[in-house]
């Protein structure tokens, strides 16, 4: 999919159509003190095998690709569909 780096989209907090940056949303690095985490560290620890199954063969091919809006105005972020795509273009225009 080919998208515009620049998009004309309604802005909920301008309360009008504004021009927004669209970039990808990105996943963030996971916390290593997070309580589901730690848990599982514990459980790995010692003498033993994989206490979960890791999951090896997926069902789907393609993941899932977020669009995210930007308000050149105000800032403000809006959370587009996400889709499953093989390649998502941003462009330069
Ligand atoms: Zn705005």
């Amino acid at each position: 999919m080919k998208m515009p780096k620049n998009k004309r989209i309604h802005c909920p907090k301008c309360q009008k159509h504004t021009p927004h940056k669209v970039s990808i949303y990105k996943k963030g690095k996971d916390r290593i003190m997070a309580h589901g985490k730690r848990r599982y560290n514990r459980k790995k620890a010692g003498y033993g095998s994989q206490p979960k199954p890791i999951q090896h063969n997926q069902a789907k091919v393609n993941k899932k690709t977020t669009p995210l809006y930007k308000c050149v105005e105000c800032g403000h972020v809006q959370v587009g569909k996400a889709q499953r795509l093989k390649k998502f273009e941003i462009l330069n225009k």
